[in-house]
């Protein structure tokens, strides 16, 4: 007999955590770590493609330790070239810092091949892509809820009952958080505790109009 609402236990992938957490089993989740507050990505195991915990934890190091490198290599950059300080975009930083994140993923494709097992190797490098997009996530996140967040001047809001526009791009609404991002529209500003609640469907969207400049952390 199968129970109604199954149920499996997971392992927090943050080494220096390591919370086990009961969560639905079969569904892809964003949770959110009650001891260090680290949101991922859970994705249901398919047949035969299981990820061992030691490599989940891993991909987790891995991913925090190449956003900091990625960042650190901005920041060198913009030393050695001082006038490019304060007349770089927020979206040519924004590619600068991808570019850097693409050849350190480069590096630990090639590594992963001499240490990860064969079974696992290619879990393992969707799994360290999938640490990088929710740690970054979370960072923007933290940033929103404790800042709070404000449309750029040159940046058009607007909505109808089935879409938002951001600047003439259509985007579907996101599931909940429509009152959030109205608010948005029609106020051009979040406050942090407003900026905290958004689901992570509209954190999604919210960061990708961070990156390209539509959106601003802090409300001027
Ligand atoms: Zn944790």
């Amino acid at each position: 007999m199968e129970s109604v609402n199954p149920t499996e236990i997971i392992s927090c992938p943050n080494a220096r955590c390591g919370q086990q957490l009961r969560v639905p089993a079969g569904e892809v989740l964003m949770v959110t770590c009650p001891s260090c507050e680290a949101s991922f990505t859970h994705r249901p195991h398919t047949q035969g493609k299981r990820l061992s915990q030691e490599f989940r934890t891993k991909s987790w190091t891995l991913g925090e330790l190449m956003i900091a490198i990625s960042r650190e290599s901005m920041t060198l950059l913009k030393r050695q070239v001082p006038q490019a300080l304060g007349t770089m975009e927020r979206k040519q930083e924004w590619e600068g810092f991808i570019e850097f994140l693409k050849v350190l993923f480069n590096m630990v494709d090639r590594v992963a091949t001499l240490y990860v097992p064969v079974s696992e190797y290619l879990q393992f490098l969707d799994a360290v892509e999938g640490a990088v997009i929710d740690q970054m996530n979370n960072a923007f996140r933290k940033q929103a809820g404790k800042h709070g967040i404000r449309l750029d001047l040159k940046s058009q809001l607007l909505y109808d009952d089935r879409h938002v526009f951001v600047n003439g791009t259509a985007v579907p609404w996101p599931q909940r958080s429509r009152e959030t991002l109205r608010r948005l529209a029609d106020h051009r500003a979040l406050s942090p505790d407003a900026a905290a609640r958004v689901s992570t469907a509209a954190a999604a969207i919210l960061y990708n109009w961070y990156r390209d400049g539509y959106v601003h952390t802090g409300i001027a």
